[in-house]
């Protein structure tokens, strides 16, 4: 799933590629990822595409005022095409979404993998009017995202842990799974510590992690086409992801536990003392 740094990537590269363009027609072969229906996807027929921003994970398509805003989601992709085959796209079973077609024969395409479909397109006057954009928190590469508004919100959510924490969007802004394992790994730091817990030196230090860790990513993936972002993405990871491999560190093994609704991958060495946390599921499954 991309995150804040491929989000960035690709909206750099749309502003590249899409700025100027004028929107022949925006072909929607998944109704189910369309959120919104006024105005309707016809209504960006005609209008240039004028700004491309970042909104946490959400990218925003500024078309002469019209806003066409996505969010990948977990297996939802871009894919630019500098020349779209010449029939409309049409529904089906396929990964194909949703297409938005420009009136100089390139485009670009959004698809989705897999049965959990969680792609979603807005054509909205307002993107504050789409609610995963009007509760984000703060985005954490602005200055105003300073340690002490940081220490802040560790304060007010004294009772959480700090994974939960990380990828909670209402909270901070663009981080998901894959970027808190790595800035914990990087903070050397238990995913399951409580927020309020936290020292003023693991603070710091866990502050410095994610502007370091998101700063890097950000560097590593820009400028590259979208299709090279994903293994760019996997290739930067210290332990997400690399659940039976040597920590990039310490040379422990990585290990993994679930976590929500998904599983999450630290070093014991560095982050939990080398003590192994308890798999919760997994110890209720057994009781
Ligand atoms: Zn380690």
């Amino acid at each position: 799933m991309p995150e804040l740094p491929e989000v960035e990537a690709l909206a750099s590269f749309l502003r590249e590629h899409a700025v100027g363009q004028v929107v022949a027609s925006v072909e929607v072969a998944a109704i189910s990822v369309l959120k919104t229906y006024d105005p309707p996807p016809t209504a960006l027929g005609g209008l240039t595409v004028v700004g491309v921003a970042r909104r946490g994970k959400f990218v925003d398509l500024d078309v002469d005022g019209l806003h066409l805003v996505m969010h990948l989601a977990r297996a939802g992709w871009l894919r630019w095409r500098d020349t779209l085959p010449a029939s409309a796209a049409r529904p089906g079973k396929g990964p194909l979404a949703l297409r938005v077609r420009f009136a100089s024969g390139a485009g670009f395409e959004l698809t989705e993998a897999g049965t959990r479909k969680g792609l979603a397109v807005h054509v909205v006057r307002d993107p504050a009017a789409i609610e995963g954009i009007a509760r984000l928190g703060p985005e954490p590469l602005d200055e105003q995202f300073t340690a002490e508004v940081f220490a802040r919100i560790l304060a007010e959510h004294g009772r959480t842990q700090i994974k939960g924490l990380l990828r909670n969007q209402s909270v901070i802004a663009g981080i998901g799974n894959a970027y808190s394992d790595e800035v914990l790994h990087v903070a050397r730091m238990s995913p399951y510590k409580l927020a309020g817990s936290l020292s003023g030196d693991e603070v710091a230090g866990l502050y410095r992690a994610i502007r370091e860790t998101l700063l890097d990513a950000v560097a590593r993936s820009a400028g590259l086409e979208a299709s090279d972002l994903k293994d760019a993405k996997r290739a930067g990871m210290r332990v997400h992801g690399r659940a039976g491999e040597a920590c990039p560190v310490c040379g422990d093994t990585v290990r993994e536990v679930s976590f929500a609704d998904s599983a999450l991958q630290y070093c014991p060495t560095c982050q939990t003392g080398g003590k192994p946390l308890a798999d919760r599921r997994l110890s209720r499954l057994l009781k």
